[in-house]
């Protein structure tokens, strides 16, 4: 990764005294053009590492702020390589958000690239950890109980920065963090009765990449997958013919594809094996605006109908497969 990092920083420099500029010019005029004047400041601007985190602070912060991924729809944050608009774009914002658990591997030479001094929230901070053997499984996110926290934590952020800079929005992220945390309660109630109406032991798929340790443990499925935690590496032929016994001796229900991952590798497990695949998860990025899992909830709920459906297959099926939006 070669960057130049000059200009960033002027524009850096020059966004700190633009800022302290209109601050300077806002003391000389009496309070309702102030109040008028922070509701149509521009937001706070944000950048998050990826789509899922990004989504989150907007659903919180509302019209307060402006917020950007640097991994965008359908793409891969575990081999992301960040390009020098990335660097621009972490040393113009106010609040960078994370998700921690090793997710980035390339965010602190990103940040220090860009010469960003500002807050750095881990969006997963304080969530019980999924051990595995080489470290920390990232995809927290996959339990709605920890996407309840993520959202605490982006909240306290925003509110931290907007306290500063543009307090009257306070109250309104406050009220909006309330709403969508119930939205996210809702979902997760649903998403626990849905797959407990099936029986125990349709409940095993088979996807990519193990992107779903912290789901399988919060809703009660086994998931199974030839790649590790990360996209990183291929899956040996040991591990794929593993996979492929356990899926023809009907040990699996159902095999699934995921957004970022290319699908020939389970489409050819599912030749293998004699199976169908089953459908297209969405496990470490939405999908493009506009489309069926462009937020974290709807993302979410697609995952849900789409296990619930593909291990209904065979059986008479759940009473409520397309029930209960959050
Ligand atoms: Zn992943």
């Amino acid at each position: 990764m070669t960057m130049t990092f000059d200009s960033t920083r002027r524009a850096f420099q020059c966004r700190l005294l633009c800022g302290l500029g209109s601050a300077a010019a806002g003391t000389v005029f009496t309070s309702w053009p102030l109040a008028k004047a922070a509701e149509t400041a521009p937001g706070l601007q944000v950048v998050a590492t990826f789509s899922v985190l990004a989504d989150i602070a907007r659903e919180v912060g509302g019209t307060a702020v402006e917020v950007r991924a640097l991994v965008g729809p359908n793409a891969d944050a575990h081999v992301f390589e960040p390009t020098p608009s990335d660097v621009r774009r972490v040393a113009g914002a106010d609040v960078v958000i994370t998700n921690g658990l090793r997710f980035e591997g390339w965010i602190d030479r990103l940040i220090s690239a860009s010469g960003y001094r500002g807050p750095v929230v881990v969006a997963s901070r304080g969530v019980a950890m999924r051990q595995l053997s080489g470290g920390a499984d990232p995809h927290a996110w996959q339990d709605l109980a920890n996407g309840m926290r993520y959202a605490d934590n982006i909240r306290a952020a925003l509110v931290a920065a907007l306290a500063a800079k543009s307090p009257t929005r306070v109250a309104d992220v406050e009220t909006r963090a309330a709403a969508y945390r119930q939205h996210l309660a809702a979902l997760d109630r649903d998403t626990r009765a849905r797959i407990a109406a099936l029986p125990a032991e349709r409940r095993r798929v088979i996807t990519s990449h193990d992107a779903f340790g912290y789901f399988a443990a919060a809703y009660g499925i086994t998931f199974i997958a030839p790649r590790g935690w990360t996209t990183g590496s291929e899956p040996s032929a040991e591990a794929v013919a593993r996979i492929v016994r356990q899926a023809r001796d009907a040990r699996a229900s159902a095999l699934l594809v995921e957004n970022i991952s290319d699908p020939r590798l389970i489409e050819r497990i599912a030749r293998e094996a004699g199976l169908k695949v089953g459908g297209e998860l969405y496990s470490d990025a939405l999908s493009p605006p506009g489309t069926e899992a462009d937020t974290y909830l709807k993302m979410f709920e697609h995952n849900v109908r789409t296990l619930v459906e593909a291990m209904s297959v065979g059986t008479s099926g759940p009473a409520s497969v397309h029930g209960g939006k959050p």
